[in-house]
């Protein structure tokens, strides 16, 4: 059950607001900027309410969860994403289902993802995780192996690479994260600048509940967010 005392609708107002007061502030059109309601651990139901209040596009981050609340139709008619870490013998339950995969964070894993992808004979849109932060208990690319990926990726009939998507350090305050943004941000530019095969840069995914104005200043097209729209997560239950 969602809690009676969280408004979902009037939170969605708001964080559509402060990304379109973000946009505007830089001098961009808020419309291209995708906000992916991050629903983890809230019901199907609460999935549903807040699409009625105008979210369009969710991200998950468990597979199990992720099938069963599809399975109630919580996503009908709205876009699904994979937002989490995504296991290799998950990938078959994942390809096609999300439309986006955000978190690709190996060659193996993207390799799997193609092969599969080839067997249901459809292209499946990924996004490569950067660990911008160099955390050792994170996952991701470092940004000096990008271009790498992106080269073995264009033997890869099976998927299309469609961006980055980045998760900063926790940082006492949001501004903090700035830096990890910009660098994100100008990584993001430079490989766009490059042509391969199978690869566009066309989203870069960045900023959550704390930071997602921040990170749209610096570029950000697609931002996660769950604790603004849904309230906090209770990992008790
Ligand atoms: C949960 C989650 C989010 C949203 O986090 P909030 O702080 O609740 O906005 C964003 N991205 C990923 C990958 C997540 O797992």
């Amino acid at each position: 059950m969602n809690d009676p005392y969280i408004n979902i609708t009037e939170n969605v107002k708001h964080v559509l607001d402060e990304i379109s007061a973000a946009a505007d502030l830089c001098g961009r059109d808020p419309s291209e900027i995708t906000l992916v309601a991050a629903s983890k651990m809230n019901p199907a139901e609460t999935v549903r309410l807040s699409a009625a209040a105008g979210i369009s596009v969710f991200g998950e981050n468990r597979v199990q969860e992720m099938l069963e609340k599809n399975a109630l139709g919580a996503y009908a008619g709205c876009d699904l994403h994979f937002i989490g870490h995504l296991q290799k013998n998950k990938v078959k339950n994942v390809v096609g289902l999300a439309s986006l995969i955000h978190g690709i964070d190996s060659l193996s894993l993207l390799e799997t993802v193609s092969r599969i992808a080839e067997s249901k004979n459809m292209i499946q849109d990924v996004l490569l995780e950067i660990n911008i932060g160099a955390e050792e208990t994170k996952s991701g690319f470092s940004p000096s192996e990008i271009s790498d990926i992106l080269d073995s990726a264009q033997a890869l009939k099976g998927i299309k690479v469609r961006g980055l998507m980045a998760i900063p350090p926790i940082c006492e305050k949001p501004e903090e994260n700035h830096p990890f943004f910009a660098r994100m941000q100008q990584l993001f530019i430079d490989i766009g600048a490059k042509k391969y095969d199978n690869s566009s840069m066309d989203f870069l995914s960045m900023g959550m509940s704390r930071d997602y104005t921040e990170a749209i200043k610096c570029g950000s097209n697609m931002v996660r967010v769950g604790t603004a729209i849904f309230g906090p997560r209770n990992y008790s239950k």
